[in-house]
């Protein structure tokens, strides 16, 4: 039995013969009496040890090596971050009716000032699919219908090259008065009448809702990032997918945008294909 030569035994020999220097790892972190102390503990156990037949025993290297004080981590980013569970879009009861007679001639923010129309969501009210722009325009404003001006035709004809028609989909806007000059509404105006557009999307639960530009998609997702970073990448609105792309009046004046735009269209007529609804 080779107790004599453990690392243990032989660096408290050497401690007890004085051989200093081989317990640096010690000699710093204790004072000599208690030192002693230890050895002579350690000893009689490993005597005892030996008497009960242990013929070596493993020694981790923290036994032997000095030991260093862990890496100090903050408090807030101890044990890593538990994403909180996901928020799932519980389906509501109400009808389309209900939440357009709440809104009612509405005045709660000041786009009511200069609109003609309240320009509610339309369409399929059992729809896989929903598109979702900002605000109504000048013709929009006039029909009182959701994107029947040229940017609209636009969306019929991007409609129907994913294989559906216009009556199939649903399609609301964020802001349902126009802005004056077709401005961008505000955060406020946007966060006024969002929630009206959220209660129709729990009375629908679309498989897939595109959001057309930026203003649309950062006052639905609550982002930051700008449509070019996130268009194409499918994101979530409660357990929905969500496809940023860009908006049809942008690529009335940039066609060279209908390419990406049908890309990310075709992801859409891709995720509808694979996942066949049976509840509807
Ligand atoms: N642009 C929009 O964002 N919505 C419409 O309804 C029409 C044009």
């Amino acid at each position: 039995m080779a107790l004599r030569g453990h690392p243990i035994l032989r660096n408290n020999i050497l401690a007890r013969n004085g051989a200093a220097t081989e317990c640096r790892p010690y000699k710093d972190a204790m004072a000599s009496e208690e030192l002693i102390k230890v050895v002579a503990e350690t000893k009689k156990q490993l005597e005892h040890l030996r008497v009960l037949g242990v013929e070596g025993i493993l020694v981790s290297a923290a036994v032997t090596q000095p030991v260093e004080a862990p890496p100090q981590v903050p408090m807030t980013s101890l044990f890593g971050d538990i994403a909180p569970p996901p928020v799932k879009l519980t389906r509501s009861t109400e009808t389309f009716e209900q939440i357009h007679a709440e809104i009612g001639d509405c005045t709660r923010c000041p786009l009511h000032l200069e609109r003609t129309h309240v320009v509610h969501t339309e369409g399929n009210r059992k729809a896989r699919l929903m598109f979702v722009g900002e605000a109504p325009g000048a013709d929009e404003d006039a029909q009182a219908r959701p994107f029947v001006g040229r940017a609209g035709q636009l969306l019929t004809k991007i409609i129907e090259a994913i294989g559906m028609k216009r009556e199939e989909v649903l399609i609301g806007n964020v802001n349902r008065c126009r802005p004056p000059g077709n401005r961008a509404p505000t955060t406020e105006e946007a966060s006024t009448c969002k929630p009206y557009l959220l209660r129709e999307i729990a009375v629908v639960q679309p498989e897939v809702i595109v959001v057309l530009g930026n203003t649309a998609m950062k006052n639905m997702l609550d982002t930051r990032e700008g449509i070019t970073r996130l268009r194409g990448n499918f994101q979530d609105y409660k357990g929905i997918k969500v496809m940023p792309t860009f908006h049809p009046a942008y690529l009335l004046r940039d066609p060279s945008k209908k390419r990406e735009t049908w890309e990310d269209l075709k992801k859409v007529r891709a995720y509808l294909d694979s996942h066949r609804s049976t509840d509807r």
